[in-house]
Order: structure tokens, then sequence, then C-alpha cells
């Protein structure tokens, strides 16, 4: 059986990035870029006001008192100036529009008067050079590199590629999730369960933790523990990039899984990991598709909660690495506990806790009273788990233990 970090290396091992492909902005969000993004033009492109208002030239507005000038065109945005300005001449300007040749300020119109028409009076004489525009070029310069490879395109810079008129990229897409609830006691979430059997809380749960992930994710309808239907279920689930697999990996007669996969070519790279509760995690790489590299599957053990450690401990991960991301896993990150905590297990244990606080020493958890691995409702209460390492220990209150975040 292997450990969580060997566990953690196999799933590293097998994951890479998705094959790059050009997207049409609209469908990048989230997307990580595959390539570095030059400007296609200096930005802005000419010297452009700021403000609505008059362009002047500064040294105009130093006699004493107030400046009166003509305004001899009125230059609006998207169109450009005609003349220059000479001595004791403005332009009126609105934002976005380009500076006329000799002007090398811009006046807000908030601080002018317009006394008769063709002619400003300006209050404000303390206009320095430069005041209210921006220079051609202050922004990027055309060739300049203004995204690189691996920065995952969020609304800003989704915006900067518009601007540089990439409307398409290059990126690593986002992976496809397949999620497949297995198990002849299921049925689904709007149906009354009969005798022995049980709601597929699962597909749902799990679809939404792979949503959470930026990912694309769908769940599939219940499959029986039955061979045949069981084969032809996970022969459409290896479309998907990643396929999760809920129930029938452990060693009951009827947890057909791992066979089923191996028969259709999945290669196991691990069953079993010494954790609790998911110990009869099932890991192994599809055969390569024509659009791209082999389907990741993981057979989660059925128990939600199993599902859930199973998913934030090694999904994650594996998603983060298809999508492109260094894949950092989880970290481990010391959290004190708010009140003792008795440990009796030879497995590392992830127990649902809340926080408490964050005082002075730290964040602070408390253990949550927990019915085991089929006891979801008390991780809906959770905001991670707390870890405790194989072996009976007494925790003191204040005692340091690792953290796996739900979120
Ligand atoms: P299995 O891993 O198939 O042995 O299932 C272990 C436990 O998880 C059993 O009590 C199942 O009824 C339960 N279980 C299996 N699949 C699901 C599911 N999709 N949603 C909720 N519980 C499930
Ligand atoms: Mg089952």
């Amino acid at each position: 059986m292997l450990t969580v970090e060997q566990a953690l290396g196999e799933v590293r091992r097998r994951a890479g990035p998705l094959p790059a492909r050009r997207r049409r902005l609209g469908d990048a969000q989230g997307c990580v870029l595959a390539e570095d993004v030059t400007a296609d033009r200096d930005s802005p492109p000419f010297d452009k006001s700021l403000v609505d208002g008059f362009a002047v030239r500064s040294e105009d507005l130093r006699e004493g008192g107030v400046c009166r000038l003509s305004v001899v065109e009125e230059i609006t945005a998207g169109r450009t100036p005609t003349r220059a300005l000479a001595a004791g001449e403005s332009a009126a300007i609105m934002t976005g529009a380009p500076l006329p040749p000799g002007a090398d300020a811009v006046v807000m119109i908030e601080g002018t008067r317009c006394p008769e028409p063709g002619m400003v009076e300006i209050e404000d004489l303390t206009l320095a050079p430069g005041a209210h525009w921006m220079a051609r070029g202050r922004e990027m310069r055309a060739g300049e590199v203004v995204l690189r490879r691996g920065e995952r395109l969020d609304p800003a810079r989704l915006g900067l590629l518009a601007s540089v008129g990439r409307a398409e990229v290059l990126v690593v897409p986002r992976p496809r999730v397949a999620v497949l609830p297995t198990g002849d006691e299921l049925v689904e979430p709007d149906q009354v369960p009969g005798p022995g059997q049980i709601r597929n809380s699962n597909a749902t749960m799990l679809r939404a933790l792979a949503l959470e992930c930026g990912v694309e994710a769908e769940a599939l309808p219940i499959v029986p523990d039955e061979p045949r239907q069981l084969g032809e279920a996970l022969r459409l689930g290896l479309a998907a990039d990643v396929l999760l697999v809920t129930g029938g990996v452990s060693a009951g007669n009827r947890d057909l899984v791992p066979g089923a996969l191996e028969a259709l070519g999945v290669e196991r790279a691990f069953h079993k990991v010494r954790i609790k509760p998911g110990k009869p995690l099932w890991f192994g790489v599809g055969p390569e598709r024509e659009d791209g590299p082999g389907t990741l599957v993981f057979g989660l053990p059925g128990n939600p909660v199993s599902g859930v450690v199973g998913f934030l401990l090694f999904v994650r991960l594996a998603l983060e690495i298809l999508r492109g991301r260094p894949g950092a896993g989880p970290a481990p990150g010391g959290v004190r506990l708010a009140t003792p905590f008795r440990h009796r297990g030879d497995r590392p244990t992830y127990h649902p806790s809340r926080w408490v606080a964050a005082d002075d020493d730290g964040p602070t958890v408390e253990p949550l009273d927990w019915a085991g691995s089929a006891d979801l409702r008390t991780v809906a209460r959770a905001d991670g788990f707390a870890v405790f390492p194989a072996g009976d220990r007494d925790y003191p209150a204040g005692g340091i233990v690792d953290w796996l975040p739900m979120g």
C-alpha cells in the first residue's frame, strides 16, 4: 500500500499539461496561456487626452490673472487633429482623443468658461506640462512581451489580449472531467429510495468539486454493478481527460471497477493508499486518445467522505497539472487544535474540522464529532480536514497538525 506522498508522486509522474489549442478569447477564460504574447502597436497609439477639456501650450498660461485663448477646433475621440497649436491657441478635446501638435497639457473642462464662441477662459494657471494626457507608448511598446506562457487568463488579461488584437490565443485547454457513479443501490436525487437504496450524492458533489477547480465537468448516469453495462459506461467515460468513477473499487464481490478498467486497457498506477478515509482509491491511465493523452482515471471509494478526501488530495493535483499549472499539491500547513483530540489508528487520518478563529498564534481548528466515511453531513459543516499521522496519540489543545483545506 502506497503512502500519500508516494501516491502523489505517481499522479505527478503520469499527469502533464494537455496539448495546447487555439481558442477564441470568449472561450479562453481560466485557461493557461501556452505562448508569449507581444503588443502589436504602441499603447496608447498616440499622445492621448485623459479628460474632457482643452489642449493648450502650458507656456500660454504663465501670465498673471485669467488666461483667454482662442479655440481653433474640436477633437472628439476617433478624430485626428488637423493642425498644430500656435501661441494663444487651444483645441477643445475629449477623453481618448489625440493631442494636437504643439500642445503639452490639457485643462479639465471644469476649470474653464466659454465667454463667447471660439474663446475659452482658464482660471487655474498652475497647469504643468504633461498634465492630463498620456504619452504614446506609455502603457506598452510595439513588440514588447505583455503576457507570458503559464499565466492564467483572468478577466484583465483577457482584456489585455483583446487590446493587442489577439482574438485567438494558444492556451492549455480546460480539462474535461466526467463523473461516473456506480452501484446497484443508487437512485438519483429526485427519486425516493426503495428498500436498500440510497441517493447518488457523489456525482453532484464530485462534479461540483471539479467545477471549483475551473475545469469542465459532467455527471454521467448511474451505472449498475453489472459487467457489460459497467464496461460500456467506462468506455464512454474514457473520452474525457479525467474520469472519476465512484464506488466499486473496494474488496466486495460487486466491486468490478478495477477489473473492468484494466479490461479496457487502462493501466493501473496504484490501488490503495494508506489514508483514512479513502484507502481503496484506484488510479490509472487509459490508452492514448486521438485528440490527447490517455485519460487519467481515478476510482474513488463510494463513501462520500472518502471521495472528498481522495479528490482534494489527488484529483485536484492532477487537474492543476493538466491545465498547465505547477501543481503544488497539498501544502502542509500547521494549524492549532482548539480542543484536545484522541487519535487511534494505523493510517494517517483526515478528520473533518472547522475554523474556530485565527489569533496571534495562527489559525485554530476544531475537529468535529464525525461518524466516519459515510458521514457527509459533518463534512458539510467543515472547512477542511485536520491531518493526524498514523499511531495512537493524545493531542492537547494547542497541538499543531497539518491541514487539508476544502476550497
Ligand atoms: P462502494 O465503494 O461501492 O463499496 O460503496 C461504499 C459505500 O458508499 C456504500 O455504502 C455505497 O452505498 C456508498 N455509495 C456508493 N456510491 C455512492 C454515491 N454515488 N453516492 C452516495 N453514496 C454512495
Ligand atoms: Mg458499490
